[in-house]
């Protein structure tokens, strides 16, 4: 370009030139987008209105961005053309061709155009220089493609990219577009106009890796983000927290406005709308609130260090014995024996002497300590995902905990505190489990896309008292910020923008008041209405969790999982050392019965010290009662350390995993090998019925075994074929499901013929909507956890077994666990 100042743009298009203040969209007419005009057209070919470059060419073919210096000139055929998807549009071009003026770009089908989509003028404007001014062709003037349009005056110099200062502190956030169309022009423009309002501070978008700034909307465009995929935004310098917010809020709310407008978005996603999603609830409540995603302060790191590679080491030294000392501090002051573990876990972690050996490499090759360091713990998580072991997939938080620790301290760097407003419903991706404790107390509720329920976050959540949802979608991540919403964890729901938020604050009272009358009657009995005692048990799996269940008014421990007990050992557990916790626990119940489930390692359970082969399907492999072959003395130390427990017959021995009667004969008899070298006679050996061949033998097992449990977690994976910690298809395992209902009924009949008591201590003894249907399917003992014992007990009273057992027999003969929910919702207006 020879001129600087003053640069010439020639029409694309034959047509009529008309007001840009004419186009039916704000986007385009209120100048959010740049200065431009419009052409109503005669045709459908599209021309380069210069000699450029092309800048973005969008997916749908009806956007291109042709670029010159530092002049950017948009060409947009139509309104909401997007949505068409490309159809009735070729284009002759690509990103990055070199075009010479008058040189097709687009062909398109006017009248196609004209008849789908509200407007079909052609919009030229300039997307650069933002504050260009425009010498504009007279409005209503016919001309031809390739006749002058508009000259330019601006500084055509290319935007300085702006820098972020080492060591800023730089805030991010997700979101995750629901625009089927993707990212296009009109949030992409709601976007730059926010961002553009935050002088001295820069704002960038990115996807995947690629990075553009946020205040332009060509470099939006540009990223071609499309439908449900995951965009960052990042803002560092003046307000940078403000301006974050302000932006993810604006994105929010353009993408809900986007997707209410397409026809073809997905239903769920219309947040104009009340929209639900399901996920799994931990420590359950009721909030009404509003949401709030969580912005993250990260640091710029360098890379190459201008100190000596021993200037580093210290740092990164001196960082890590920080750290160990501020986490030992954590530990001392911490009362949480589950929060205790995981922090002692980091402290092993940060030990780690693959990642001081890895960082230590990268510093001798002249890079900064937390350059280093980052790329250690990076690598390490690159190796734990590999791994066909969930529990170790899940440890990957734990190393982005102690990253982040580490980078702190490096940088000298203290994370601002976000503010949250009164009743935030916090949304965030995964939480580490040391950003839960700064939250602690500032929030109402928490909800996570991601996350499984054994992930060390999600003990230290069933252990809190906020209400939280895991494993609620990525389309949470996308929820509008700000925007009303109810988290209901009990039922594991988060509700967003109902339209009758009375009706859930009423609810809200209720769900209090009724808190409170269940608190006051925890230690009485559950009877029903017409006098059949229901038992209600704690699951449990810690000492800890042994004495608050018994504050909470339990009936005794239906579940030890003794495997937690252990969890952390490198090595096993003495007999004497399990003898001394299971009489501890057993102690604690105040003489009620104590059901220990014998270690029930395998799948997504490993014990470190009982290491199993690797296999290719774990979930169907080596688990609970299938792994006694490879150590049997593990399990005799294990029953003869129960039995012992006085007084005797006190601790139940359950076997977990159960699928043949053969295997439940030989283990039977081991252990009463080990009853009568020990000389004692009561002695309870009961098993789990988890695998649906055991339900469908039950009156065979019920023969063999003393008592059996329900284990409705495995057996509704096991009877629907779904992983349950697969987060892709956990939801859709739902022990409510009439072909579980089936067997549950079944393994009831045989019980009760062979009189052997029967429990359910799965999670659906938990349920409130399940619990009519196991006492109508004649179920008279439950495990839940005990948080809600009291609650369970209360709801109990209210109930008639012989209305219970109508329903349940209508719900067997049901088609799908939403009919049968829907049913109980009627009846008990849960
Ligand atoms: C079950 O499967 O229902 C059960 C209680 O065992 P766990 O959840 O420990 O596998
Ligand atoms: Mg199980």
């Amino acid at each position: 370009m020879e001129d600087k100042s003053v640069f010439e743009v020639f029409s694309p298009v034959d047509g009529i030139v008309t007001d840009i203040k004419d186009v039916p969209d704000e986007a385009f007419s209120g100048g959010y987008l740049g200065p431009g005009i419009a052409i109503a057209p005669a045709g459908g070919c599209i021309k380069a209105p210069f000699d450029g470059k092309i800048k973005t060419l969008h997916k749908a073919l009806h956007a291109v961005v042709i670029e010159s210096g530092g002049l950017e000139v948009l060409i947009h055929i139509g309104v909401e053309t997007v949505t068409l998807n490309g159809k009735g549009f070729k284009a002759f071009c690509k990103e990055g061709d070199t075009v010479k003026k008058g040189q097709t770009l687009i062909e398109c089908d006017l009248d196609f155009i004209a008849q789908n989509i509200p407007s079909n003028l052609v919009i030229v404007l300039v997307a650069e220089p933002q504050d260009a001014q425009l010498s504009l062709t007279p409005a209503q003037t016919p001309l031809k493609a390739g006749g002058r349009l508009f000259t330019v005056q601006g500084d055509f110099v290319p935007r300085a990219e702006e820098q972020a200062q080492t060591g800023q502190q730089v805030f991010t956030a997700y979101a995750v577009v629901n625009i089927k169309e993707g990212l296009h022009a009109r949030p992409a423009a709601a976007i730059a106009k926010t961002a553009n309002t935050f002088d001295n501070c820069l704002i960038r978008i990115s996807k995947n890796g690629r990075c553009g700034n946020a205040k332009s909307l060509v470099e939006i465009l540009g990223l071609g983000v499309n439908y449900m995929d995951k965009i960052e935004f990042s803002a560092c310098g003046d307000n940078a927290q403000e301006a974050l917010s302000a932006v993810v809020k604006v994105a929010g709310r353009a993408f809900s406005e986007s997707s209410s407008q397409t026809e073809n978005t997905a239903q769920e996603l219309d947040f104009s709308k009340e929209t639900d999603f399901k996920g799994k609830g931990l420590y359950p409540g009721l909030v009404i609130g509003r949401i709030v995603h969580l912005q993250r302060a990260t640091l710029k790191i360098e890379e190459n260090s201008a100190l000596s590679p021993q200037e580093e080491t210290l740092k990164l030294t001196n960082a890590l014995k920080s750290v160990r000392q501020i986490l030992e501090e954590e530990i001392s002051s911490c009362d949480d024996k589950n929060r205790v573990e995981i922090l002692k876990a980091h402290l092993i972690m940060l030990a780690d002497p693959f990642l001081t050996e890895y960082s230590s490499a990268l510093i001798k090759d002249g890079k900064t300590a937390a350059f280093a360091w980052d790329c250690a713990v990076e690598e390490s998580i690159k190796i734990l995902d590999k791994s066909a072991n969930i529990l170790l997939k899940e440890r990957k938080a734990d190393y982005r905990d102690i990253r982040s620790r580490v980078l702190n301290e490096i940088c000298g760097f203290k994370p601002k505190e976000q503010h949250f407003p009164e009743n935030t419903i916090l949304i965030t991706d995964e939480l580490l489990s040391g950003e839960f404790s700064r939250l602690e107390g500032k929030i109402s509720g928490l909800v996570m896309a991601g996350g499984s329920q054994t992930s060390h976050i999600a003990i230290m959540l069933k252990n809190s008292s906020l209400p939280s949802l895991i494993s609620a979608g990525k389309g949470v991540l996308s929820i509008p910020q700000d925007i009303p919403a109810v988290l209901d964890s009990a039922k594991g729901f988060l509700i967003v923008n109902p339209p009758d938020l009375d009706k859930y604050r009423r609810q809200s009272e209720h769900v209090k008041t009724l808190r409170i009358k269940a608190q006051e009657s925890a230690f009485e009995p559950a009877v029903t209405k017409d006098g059949v005692l229901i038992e209600v048990k704690g699951n449990i799996g810690s000492l800890e969790e042994a004495e608050k269940s018994a504050k909470s008014g339990t009936d005794g421990i239906g579940l030890l999982r003794s495997e937690f007990l252990f969890s952390s050992f490198r090595s096993e557990p003495t007999e004497e050392e399990q003898f001394e916790l299971y009489s501890k626990i057993a102690e604690s119940q105040n003489g009620k019965s104590v059901i220990i489930r014998t270690f029930d390692t395998g799948g997504d359970k490993p014990l470190p010290f009982f290491p199993l082969p690797k296999e290719e399907n774990p979930i169907a492999g080596l688990r609970g009662i299938r792994t006694y072959h490879l150590a049997p003395d593990l399990l005799r130390r294990q029953v003869r350390a129960i039995m012992r427990v006085k007084p005797y017959g006190t601790a139940k021995i359950m076997l977990p995993m159960v699928s043949f009667v053969d295997e439940l004969r030989k283990y039977r008899d081991i252990i009463r090998q080990e009853q009568a070298a020990l000389g004692i006679d009561k002695v309870s050996v009961g098993i789990m019925v988890e695998v649906p061949s055991v339900a469908v033998m039950a009156n065979i097992f019920a023969g063999c075994a003393d008592f059996m449990s329900l284990g409705t977690n495995d057996l509704t994976q096991y009877t629907l074929a779904i992983d349950r910690g697969n987060g892709s298809v956990s939801n859709f395992a739902d022990t409510l499901n009439p072909a579980v209902l089936k067997l549950i009924y079944m393994t009831a009949e045989a019980a009760n013929a062979a009189s052997i008591p029967l429990g359910v201590c799965g999670a659906a003894a938990g349920d409130i909507y399940a619990v009519p249907l196991l006492i109508g399917l004649g179920l008279r003992s439950l495990s839940v956890p005990y948080g809600l014992a009291a609650e369970i007990k209360y709801f109990i009273r209210g109930l008639d077994t012989a209305a219970c057992r109508d329903l349940a027999f209508k719900c067997l003969n049901m088609e799908s666990s939403l009919q049968v929910r829907s049913a109980l919702k009627n009846i008990f207006s849960l």
